[in-house]
C-alpha cells in the first residue's frame, strides 16, 4: 500500500453528518443479493449527476495538470463528498492508482468500512475491469460515468460487470452523463501528447 495517496478533497469533519450509522452485519458477508439497500433514498437523484460529474471533472483535470491521464473521481454520500480523487498512476507508479480505486480507499477510510452503503461513486470514465471489480467489492451501489471506453470499459463496453448475475452483487450505473466533455478532456490529452514531448504537462487539458 502507498503511504499516502494525496487527495484533492480531503472529507471534512462533518461531512458524515447526513448518514446513518453504517449497517453492521455479519455472516451475512456473503450475503446472494444487497442491492435493496435503505440508504437508496439518499442518493443523489438524476437532476444532480451533471452538478456531480463537473467536479469529477475538476480532478481529471487536476490530474491533466499533473501530466496523468485525466480521469477524475468522487463519492457522495448523504449528499456530500466523501472522497475525492484522479488518476495518479505515474507519480505512484502504481498500475492500481485509477481515480475510482483511490475514491473508494477514500471513501472506505471516511465512513470506516469497506461496505460503501448510501454512497454514489461519479468517475468521468467508463470503469476498467479492475475498478469495476473494486466497486463491487466495495457494494457501491451507484456508478455514474461519463464517456465510454471502448478499450477497456467493464460497464457496457467490453463487459457488462454491474449486471452480471454470476457476482453477488450488482450495481445501478448511469453512463455517458456529460460524456462529451469527459471524452473530451481525453482526447485533448493525448493529442497533446502526440505533438511531441514539448506539449509538456497539462498541454490541450484545457477543456
Ligand atoms: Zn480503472
Amino acid at each position: 500500500m502507498p503511504q499516502a495517496r494525496p487527495s484533492g478533497v480531503g472529507p471534512g469533519p462533518d461531512c458524515l453528518a447526513p448518514l446513518p450509522p453504517p449497517t453492521v452485519r455479519g455472516m451475512d458477508e456473503f450475503d446472494e443479493f444487497d442491492e435493496g439497500l435503505e440508504a437508496d433514498a439518499q442518493l443523489p437523484g438524476v437532476q444532480s449527476h451533471d452538478r456531480w460529474m463537473r467536479l469529477a471533472l475538476d480532478e481529471a483535470r487536476a490530474a491533466a495538470a499533473e501530466d496523468e491521464v485525466p480521469v477524475g473521481a468522487i463519492v457522495v454520500a448523504g449528499g456530500r463528498i466523501i472522497a475525492s480523487a484522479h488518476n495518479q498512476r505515474e507519480q505512484l507508479a502504481d498500475p492500481t492508482a485509477h481515480a475510482e480505486m483511490i475514491a473508494i480507499t477514500q471513501a472506505a477510510a471516511a465512513l470506516g468500512s469497506w461496505r460503501l452503503e448510501g454512497c454514489a461513486l461519479y468517475v468521468t470514465l467508463e470503469p476498467c475491469p479492475m475498478c469495476a471489480g473494486a466497486i463491487l467489492q466495495a457494494r457501491v451501489p451507484v456508478v455514474v460515468w461519463g464517456a465510454a471506453d471502448p478499450k477497456a470499459g467493464a460497464v457496457e463496453s467490453l463487459y457488462r460487470l454491474f449486471e452480471d448475475p454470476r457476482l453477488n452483487h450488482r450495481v445501478d450505473h448511469v453512463g455517458r452523463v456529460l460524456a462529451d466533455e469527459c471524452g473530451r478532456i481525453l482526447t485533448d490529452f493525448f493529442r497533446g501528447k502526440r505533438r511531441g514531448p514539448n506539449a509538456g504537462p497539462g498541454a490541450g487539458s484545457g477543456a
